[in-house]
């Protein structure tokens, strides 16, 4: 819609029916409660959509430089494919000390702008049967030696 597309033309790009294209355009056109599509358009873009993700990554092995490494090849990849985009970056490592995640946030380049924030892992932890080191409570092995945790 947002290109200027007619529905026969929405249809033939999007590879369905007629109808089906017709359904869905008033059904957005309904929801948006836009009066027409020039309408729906316009709102479209003053709301943009923004979708949180969220991105796990459990490593035993990491060490400091490891750890420098791969947040700056992540920061290289959103460089080159969204450098107009504000993305966030949240860092959860029990074992490093603050001094430690600020000199990895730091060295990161380019900087985030939002400079770094340390979150410090605390309380809400289980205790490894087997090494007895504390563990977040959503993980099912031990962080530090791979137990299993109950
Ligand atoms: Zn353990």
């Amino acid at each position: 819609m947002s290109k200027g597309l007619s529905n026969k033309m929405i249809a033939i790009e999007l590879g369905i029916g007629y109808q089906t294209t017709k359904n869905y355009v008033s059904s957005i056109l309904g929801k948006m409660e836009a009066g027409n599509r020039a309408h729906a358009v316009a709102l479209a873009k003053e709301l943009e959509v923004n979708v949180k993700v969220n991105m796990s990554i459990k490593s035993l092995d990491l060490d400091k430089e490891d750890l420098r490494a791969l947040l700056q090849a992540i920061r290289d990849c959103e460089m080159s494919t969204f450098p107009e985009k504000k993305i966030y970056v949240s860092v959860e490592a029990p074992d490093m000390s603050s001094a430690d995640m600020t000199d990895v946030l730091k060295s990161i380049k380019p900087p985030y702008d939002y400079g770094p924030v340390i979150y410090k892992y605390k309380g809400k932890e289980k205790a490894c049967p087997t090494c007895g080191k504390p563990n977040p409570l959503d993980v099912s092995r031990c962080i530090h030696c791979g137990a299993t945790l109950r």
